[in-house]
């Protein structure tokens, strides 16, 4: 199994370090040709708004629409594969929640929270400039909330968090990734 870990900006680095340890084949996605052959694709977190941009222009936003893998978006990804984001057009709607972008405050408001995330145990997540996942959808299963807020979702074969594990070296998410979203 190949995971591509979409590599056009962002922290993709710490999403392939956590894959090796997992015993996964990885490959930096960034132009078309690299989508060729991938089994699922993890959307790293960094900036949506540089990344709605170098999708359209590198051409990959159509060729990921057109496929049907697996897909994990944190925090920026999350924003990513959003249905509805609140105030701006969906970029590559994948999953069917709302998501506010910044909902948390600035730079100066990140923080780390401990998730006890059912089967995973506890999670530590780090929340920069995170955004809130504000409505989901009645496919859409809540895996993880952080006082009231869904934090991890999950519907069908993607999958999302509006915090990173992988600035933290946590690897229970993307095993869950790998083993269960199908
Ligand atoms: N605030 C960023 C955005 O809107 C997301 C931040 C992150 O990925 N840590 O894209």
């Amino acid at each position: 199994m190949i995971v591509g870990v979409l590599a056009v900006q962002g922290d993709f680095k710490e999403h392939g370090a956590i894959l090796a340890r997992l015993g996964a084949k990885v490959r930096e996605v960034r132009t078309v040709e690299d989508v060729s052959g991938i089994d699922r694709l993890i959307i790293p977190g960094g900036e949506s708004t540089v990344m709605r941009k170098l999708l359209l222009d590198t051409g990959l936003l159509s060729v990921i629409a057109d496929t049907d893998m697996p897909l994990f978006g944190t925090c920026a990804g999350a924003i990513v594969l959003a249905r509805d984001i609140v105030h701006d057009d969906p970029i590559l709607p994948c999953i069917d929640i709302t998501i506010d972008r910044n909902a948390y405050g600035s730079q100066l408001q990140s923080f780390h929270h401990t998730l006890t995330i059912e089967g995973m145990g506890d999670v530590e997540g780090s929340f920069i400039r995170a955004p809130k996942i504000v409505r989901t959808g009645e496919a859409v299963r809540v895996l993880a909330d952080l006082d009231g807020d869904p934090v991890l979702v999950k519907e069908g074969k993607v999958l999302v968090s509006t915090f990173h594990p992988e600035t933290e070296g946590e690897e229970a998410v993307h095993q869950y990734f790998l083993d269960k979203c199908h």
